[in-house]
């Protein structure tokens, strides 16, 4: 009965017959099996069209995550609708402009926020849904009988997901039936996920790294999850003995390795830990080996195209790197419109089921950035290893240009970050009045006595004089956002005027 919707058919098939195990582990609450997920989307399916969603209508959804929400998701696919999650951390002011920008049918959000959303909302319906899965979407679907999908196919929209970035350049990124079966599908099988696994799911699931990679592979897999509301050590550790694979986000390790109950007993039954949505030190991956024995798996991925890279489930995972073109995604590295060899640095390119269908409503910038022959310039700067390992060098925006030449920031932060004393660092680009741009180094320390001269003039033998910071800043760390990448627009601001 699920056949003629093309995501929900799939993410059904694995729990067929399967409907009385347990799908979701939950704290503080009762677990839930895949039959009631499933019943629990259709009543929300047809509570959103009741509440007049037609096929194609976008749903936003800005609440905190729960198994509800989950449903919500499934639900809205299910009714032919377009699921658009939005951050719990944007304010009123940035849901303004995606309400505005994507004029959805039905808003759902926290009934602390219902108020204030209900005067950015439109003509949406305002919905509410807690912590605790209550609000006013329960009420809709108390009662409620079962609900037949709507018929979707391969090229109808599923989700739009808006890119980070706050208000006005924030892009919506389109994504198909199609884009989210066949990565998520063709992830199940590479990182050979099948119905024995229980995945560690403490992923916000606004992002495509917690709703589409966790959630999709571990439906498609009929795998269990462990659903923790967010990033929480105790929670997370406490899971691990039954667990057998767990995805985070750089932060998840560096905050796990920080704990002395990270041990390798306690990682004796997990087979796999995935690591992506931000650069991975190596120096991470190292610790995280000698303290469990388990080498983490890097991929690269982005909202437009899903996953793209990885390293290799059976083959060697090589630190700071995010491994090789995934099957059936193509890559290329381009500079100035030529493919550059082995070893040189360009922007990374991609092709395949994954890459999205443009930006909502915004042709110009889908025109720059998706070709008309299926290539996506991914903006970041990548380079390959003669033995076909990628790695990611940064955002092409980042790259810094001081009297006239380029600047890698990946370049000078590996060589600090391999400093005594250091923990991370960040290089960035500010404005100069000789230069145009000078380069400067953030960096945390690690212990006490590190000094900035002493990071200076670690750097004079290893790196071209135009390469070496003009300044080294400390830091007690760097900013974040919730996926865990360094947010250096907002040390560009704080610096900005450095040298003026
Ligand atoms: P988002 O669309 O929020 O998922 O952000 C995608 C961006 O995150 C990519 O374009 C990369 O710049 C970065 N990213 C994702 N995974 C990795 C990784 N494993 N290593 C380095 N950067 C990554």
């Amino acid at each position: 009965m699920y056949d003629a919707n093309y995501l929900i058919s799939r993410l059904h098939a694995a729990s067929v017959g399967q409907e009385t195990r347990n799908f979701a582990r939950i704290p503080q609450r009762a677990s839930m099996t895949f039959g009631e997920l499933f019943a629990g989307a259709e009543r929300m399916a047809g509570a959103l069209v009741d509440l007049g969603l037609e096929p194609g209508d976008r749903v936003a959804v800005q609440v905190e995550k729960t198994i509800e929400a989950i449903q919500l998701y499934l639900g809205t696919v299910m009714a032919g609708g377009v699921f658009l999650p939005l951050n719990t951390a944007y304010t009123t002011a940035e849901v303004s402009y995606f309400l505005g920008d994507a004029t959805p049918r039905v808003v759902v959000c926290d009934p602390a926020r219902a108020e204030a959303i209900a005067t950015v909302a439109g003509a949406a319906k305002v919905m509410t849904l807690d912590a605790k899965g209550r609000g006013t979407m329960e009420e809709a679907v108390v009662g409620r009988g079962g609900f037949t999908p709507v018929a979707r196919g391969a090229d109808d929209l599923a989700a739009i997901l808006y890119t980070s970035g706050t208000t006005g350049r924030s892009k919506g990124a389109m994504l198909s039936h199609k884009n989210l079966a066949s990565n998520s599908e063709m992830l199940r099988d590479y990182w050979q996920f099948t119905k024995s696994d229980n995945l560690i799911h403490a992923l916000p699931i606004f992002h495509t790294h917690g709703l589409f990679v966790a959630t999709n592979v571990a439906l498609l897999a009929g795998a269990s999850v462990e659903f923790l509301a967010r990033f929480d050590a105790d929670q997370i550790l406490e899971a691990m003995p039954r667990a057998t694979a767990m995805m985070g986000v750089p932060t998840f390790y560096t905050r796990l390795l920080d704990d002395p109950r990270l041990t390798k007993d306690r990682a004796a039954n997990m087979r796999l830990f995935i690591s992506g949505s931000a650069p991975l030190l190596v120096d991470t991956h190292e610790k995280w080996e000698d303290r469990t024995g388990h080498r983490i798996l890097e991929r690269y991925g982005m909202t437009e195209t899903n996953m793209s890279t990885s390293n290799p489930y059976d083959g060697e995972r090589r630190a700071g790197t995010v491994g090789f073109p995934l099957p059936g995604v193509e890559a290329r590295i381009r500079n100035e419109g030529e493919v550059v060899p082995a070893g040189e640095i360009g922007v990374l390119e991609v092709r395949g089921d994954n890459v999205f269908q443009g930006y909502w409503q915004m042709p110009e910038k889908t025109a720059e950035e998706l070709l008309p022959d299926g290539w996506f310039i991914t903006g970041d700067l990548a380079k390959v290893d003669e033995d076909g390992y990628v790695t990611i060098v940064g955002r092409s925006k980042d790259l810094v240009i001081t009297g006239g030449f380029n600047v890698y920031p990946k370049e000078v932060e590996a060589l600090i970050d391999d400093m005594p004393g250091v923990k991370e660092s960040a290089v960035i680009g500010v404005p100069h009045p000789d230069f145009g741009e000078a380069v400067v180094a953030v960096v945390v320390p690690e212990g006490e006595g590190t000094s900035t001269e002493a990071i200076a003039s670690g750097l004079v033998e290893q790196l071209a004089k135009f390469k070496q910071p003009k300044t080294v800043i400390l830091l007690d760390e760097l900013p974040r956002n919730t996926m865990g990448k360094v947010q250096k627009k907002a040390l560009r601001e704080e610096y900005a005027g450095l040298f003026a």
